[in-house]
């Protein structure tokens, strides 16, 4: 492993692998519990899916024990944002939840997020969702060696503004990612481009925009967990770790690598070879 500039870890190739690894074992769960959500399943049931799965893929649950946090997922209904901890609450037509998950590899580690609606949302619900998702998209299409983070930062804030009246969380951001589920640097989802750590080969970073239909103020409950807005509008989360290859963005924690959706953005998709 190599350190550079402003001591960012810079993953080898046998080390990316690794963290694919981890990324698929993220996609497939996250994946599995899309077609699980429904009205009338608890938050609590998906995580122990979530947990089942991960496990039974020989990989370990990022979240669980993290700063105490108590479950493999993080499930966040609503007005939650993020860090939602999943209980007996059951989900109802027309909720939408957002799901976080990590695993763990061999030491390395991968981390993704997607907002699932219960049955029929409201369309402005499915507009939030959407935009959300497409913003962690251009962001990740904004990331090319030799450029800097903030242009990832500027490539989501704008896809946000040029889509509708929404507020975009400050307070949480995406980050850097490895071996830890938490490193340097920090990837904001709004700003000018051109600023922050120069994006090199080897740099893995979750990209994570958290939006909402309101404001982007927020507070913590009493749980010491669960974000949710302050003006009680609803929020949407998308996240998906990647790497830069000599080749182009590998999107770690995504079935296809970020195939199709890197491809329809017209930017250069760079899987390494097994
Ligand atoms: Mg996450
Ligand atoms: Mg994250």
């Amino acid at each position: 492993m190599g350190l550079l500039d402003r001591g960012l870890e810079i993953k080898d190739p046998d080390q990316v692998r690794m963290m694919r690894r981890a990324g698929l074992v993220v996609g497939e769960t996250l994946e599995l519990l899309r077609a699980e959500v429904r009205a009338g399943i608890s938050t609590g049931e998906l995580d122990a899916i979530a947990e089942d799965s991960i496990r039974s893929r020989g990989a370990t649950p990022s979240f669980k024990g993290y700063h105490g946090f108590p479950a493999s997922i993080c499930a966040s209904v609503n007005d939650e944002v993020v860090h939602g901890i999943p209980g007996g609450r059951v989900l109802a037509e027309g909720d939408v939840v957002s799901i976080d998950c990590g695993a763990i590899v061999e030491g390395w580690h991968g981390d993704a997020a997607t907002t699932v609606a219960v049955g029929e949302v409201p369309d402005e619900v499915t507009h939030l969702s959407e935009v959300t998702r497409q913003a962690m998209w251009r962001g990740i299409a904004a990331a090319r060696r030799g450029g800097r983070v903030t242009d990832i930062s500027h490539a989501i804030e704008s896809h946000v503004r040029a889509s509708g009246e929404f507020g975009i969380l400050e307070d949480y951001v995406g980050h850097g990612i490895g071996s830890a589920m938490h490193l340097p640097p920090n990837v904001p989802n709004y700003g000018r481009p051109g600023r922050g750590p120069r994006l090199v080969e080897g740099l893995a970073l979750a990209v994570e925009p958290m939006v909402t239909l309101g404001g982007k103020e927020t507070v913590v409950l009493e749980d010491d967990w669960t974000v949710v807005t302050s003006d009680g509008s609803w929020a949407a989360h998308h996240e998906h770790t990647f790497t830069l290859t000599a080749h182009g963005a590998w999107v770690l924690t995504a079935l296809d690598g970020g195939e199709a959706e890197l491809t329809a953005l017209g930017v250069p998709f760079g899987p390494l070879a097994d």
